[in-house]
């Protein structure tokens, strides 16, 4: 409205004059428009999408491992933890089924030294969990946590923290890492470029609901191309006081936030941590509420042959012939329980789906534009599932069972 009036004041109050000098230069644009005009139809954008290379084949559907674990865990090397030891963090992964884990102590409060602190902890080593190196990068511009499946020169990384993307970035590729944007919508949200990370944390701690904005963010980067791996992480910084240990502040939060909530599986080629940081890069990947809940898989059949060709985290070019997607949920289901499936494809709701049963699968078919990038993916809700170990959990996550990450056609894997 404001904007309205000053207009018509203008017009108004102009002298004659004026506005016939206006209009001669209104004339003038527009031969300078009918200019552009016809440049414009010979423009050609250099970037535009023009047709794929070869795409590397899809990895094998059935040589692998499906291994659950915790990516964002806080020991007492970071500042504000209590009651929460490696060795602790290490003993409940056990009790839980949890196979890999990286704990991701807070860089700024060791000033960078993660390798003298959390790795060099007499604690820092098991025989049945597989521990990734990593830490997480705590920065004015917010927070990533790195994964790697032996030591690397975290202190770089964060020496180079106040730089530009463009510095951090070549220090990334240099130290061969994988990074991943930490609470992307929360309080220290990740605020560097896409570009330089290789997953996003859709799914921090238990409290399900505050995630939408991370769900959002991770449509966005995907519709424009950023092939980029969704994960979880309970961020736990809490442990249970055992022995003499006293309970402190924070210590309720042990029993609704710990290690597996929520849980990131990984489909891996084998039981190593560098076969899980590959898989993470990949994106053969979903998460659960919890170790105990159904685990997510999601397939398709690309050539009609009735046999699933490829998983989540997998981009083929398209053929314009009907693909057929299945959805199916592993492990303990609530039984008796319907299950709803929600398919998104390219940001948007696509489908819903009930399914019931001791392997509750749907299916359905559609066909991805033969040009241009098309993603599904999935999200289940349902019935919580009980995780008796960190007994209020189940309540945070409420009905969110599971996701899925995105199967992928037409994506430029040199983006
Ligand atoms: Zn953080
Ligand atoms: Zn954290």
């Amino acid at each position: 409205m404001a904007a309205y009036n000053h207009f018509a004041q203008m017009t108004i109050s102009q002298p004659l004059k004026t506005v016939l000098k206006s209009a001669i230069s209104g004339l003038t644009m527009l031969a300078l428009f009918s200019l552009n005009a016809s440049a414009q139809t010979a423009h050609t954008n250099p970037w535009e999408t023009t047709e794929l290379g070869v795409l590397p084949p899809i990895a094998s559907m059935t040589d692998g491992v499906w291994l659950k674990g915790e990516l964002h865990v806080h020991s007492r090397h970071s500042k504000e933890s209590s009651n929460n030891s490696i060795a602790k963090i290490i003993a409940f992964s056990k009790a839980v089924g949890i196979d890999y884990v990286c704990i991701t102590d807070h860089d700024n409060h060791v000033n960078g030294d993660v390798a003298h602190n959390t790795w060099a902890d007499p604690e820092f080593k098991s025989n049945d969990v597989l521990l990734l190196y990593g830490g997480e990068w705590t920065t004015t511009r917010g927070h990533g946590n790195v994964f790697s499946a032996r030591p690397y020169d975290h202190q770089r990384l964060y020496d180079v923290r106040d730089q530009r993307d463009v510095v951090i970035g070549a220090v990334k590729k240099q130290l061969n890492i994988h990074l991943s944007a930490n609470h992307p919508s929360g309080k220290d949200h990740f605020g560097y470029s896409y570009d330089m990370v290789n997953s996003i944390e859709v799914w921090n701690s238990a409290i399900w609901s505050k995630n939408a904005n991370a769900i959002m963010i991770w449509d966005d980067m995907l519709s424009s191309g950023r092939k980029l791996t969704g994960r979880g992480g309970s961020d736990a910084h809490h442990g249970t006081p055992e022995g003499t240990e006293q309970p402190g502040k924070n210590t309720y939060q042990a029993k609704a936030n710990y290690v597996g909530t929520p849980t990131t599986w990984v489909f891996a080629t084998a039981k190593t941590s560098q076969a899980v940081v590959d898989a993470l890069t990949n994106g053969r990947v979903s998460i659960s509420s919890n170790p105990y809940a159904p685990r997510v898989e999601f397939y398709a059949d690309i050539n009609e042959d009735g046999k699933m060709d490829m998983m989540m985290g997998d981009n083929v070019k398209a053929t314009g012939k009907p693909v057929k997607f299945r959805v199916q949920l592993s492990g303990k289901t609530v039984s008796d329980s319907t299950y709803t499936i929600n398919i998104v494809k390219n940001g948007d709701p696509f489908g819903t789906y009930q399914a019931k049963g001791k392997q509750p699968v749907i299916e359905f078919t559609d066909t991805p534009a033969l040009i241009g990038r098309t993603y599904y993916r999935v999200t289940v809700e349902g019935p919580s599932t009980p995780y008796p170990q960190v007994p209020l959990s189940e309540k945070l996550s409420g009905n969110m069972v599971g996701l899925s990450n995105p199967i992928f056609f037409n994506f430029d894997p040199n983006f």
